[in-house]
């Protein structure tokens, strides 16, 4: 209740910031405000000329501001979730963390990332990954660690509407434990209905527990179009299941220590809106893998899932970035189970730290 309560303030501060209308012009001989068009005060009648050649002048500076924001914000390599063929500036440094935050329950834990900036080219990060899954109430997250390069740089051969082509390889540190929890298994349908129906069978299920580890791999292209940008890849995903336990209540247990291998074919594709300066509108469209325990067959079913994201990036700073948004699963029953996904990008531009230096240091030898 607090939390939604926080993040609806939130979202509602960052429209009302994104939708911030230009002034009027405000008459000098009786304050009276006036619409653009007007020549004449609407009040006094007093010629508006004056008014007009400064506000244009203030918004001609505005615009310069603006234009200077936009060229030197650091954006985050990626949408919401899915990734874009860029990469950080070299030896920057990003951080960023967030989840998903549903009416039920907290679905994805705190996910966050911290990554690096290799010459331009290339980065490496290190993030917490949610894994969807049927047994467990949220998504247990995953150590990851990834690598980009990029295969076309940005502006090649100085144009600007060409496109740029990364190419990317994640992969979980380490086994990852999967525990069932019993309120999980109970407000699932499919478990609820087997347990009811079986318990007299005597081979209700009680808990589910396996190890699972995976590597993505994918190509992602960037089309830049102006004030739009439009992002689209494929996924290879291999995902490993190993040490699956299965235990019943009256039976005995069912363990199953051998590695099993899926490869899935997945992809994703999104874009980004310039509105202003400091707001940006992002939507993205993805496959997910999913793990799922069958009943039938006693076994961790590997499929792909659709994930939607909708929402909006608003700039604080050059450096500082909100992300957020509702997100929605094809594994979801109804839009009562869409979610608010909110995440905190904030950036240390330590590649350009020497030259920021540089730069002020010389401003102001030239002032004395
Ligand atoms: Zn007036």
């Amino acid at each position: 209740m607090g939390t939604k309560t926080i993040i609806i303030i939130i979202v509602v501060f960052l429209l009302n910031l994104a939708f911030s209308e230009t002034p009027d012009l405000v008459c000098s001989n009786c304050k009276q405000r006036n619409d653009i068009g007007n020549k004449f005060c609407s009040n006094c009648s007093e010629s508006l000329d004056d008014e007009y050649s400064a506000w244009l002048l203030q918004r001609n500076e505005q615009k310069i501001h603006e234009e200077k924001f936009i060229s030197g914000r650091v954006d985050p390599p990626r949408l919401f979730t899915i990734p874009t063929a860029r990469v950080l500036g070299s030896k920057d440094i990003s951080l960023m963390g967030g989840g998903a935050f549903g009416v039920a329950e907290v679905q994805q834990s705190f996910l966050g990332t911290i990554g690096m900036g290799l010459g331009n080219i290339a980065e490496v990060e290190f993030s917490s990954v949610g894994l969807i899954n049927n047994i467990s109430q949220g998504s247990p997250s995953v150590s990851t660690s990834a690598f980009k390069i990029q295969l076309i740089p940005e502006e090649m051969f100085g144009l600007k509407y060409f496109p740029t082509l990364a190419v990317s390889i994640r992969s979980s540190a380490d086994w990852k434990d999967v525990q069932s929890d019993w309120r999980a298994l109970n407000s699932n349908k499919a478990f609820y209905d087997y347990n009811e129906y079986t318990q007299r069978s005597e081979c209700a299920v009680s808990s589910v527990g396996y190890n699972t580890r995976f590597t993505i791999m994918y190509g992602v292209a960037t089309f830049p179009l102006g004030p739009v940008q439009i992002h689209s890849g494929l996924t290879l995903t291999d995902i490993r299941v190993k040490d699956m336990a299965v235990d019943y209540i009256w039976e005995e247990d069912n363990d199953v220590p051998e590695e099993r291998q899926k490869n899935l074919i997945g992809g994703f594709a999104g874009f980004e809106i310039e509105y202003n300066p400091q707001t940006k509108l992002m939507v993205e469209v993805k496959t997910d893998s999913k793990h799922e325990y069958n009943l039938e067959t006693k076994e961790i079913e590997l499929s792909h899932t659709y994930v939607a994201i909708g929402g909006v990036r608003f700039f604080f700073t050059k450096w500082l970035s909100i992300d957020t948004g509702v997100l929605y699963q094809t594994n979801y029953t109804g839009i009562a189970d869409s979610q608010i996904k909110l995440g905190l990008n904030l950036f240390m531009p330590t590649g350009n730290i020497p030259e920021y230096f540089k730069t002020s240091f010389n401003q102001k030898v030239r002032k004395e």
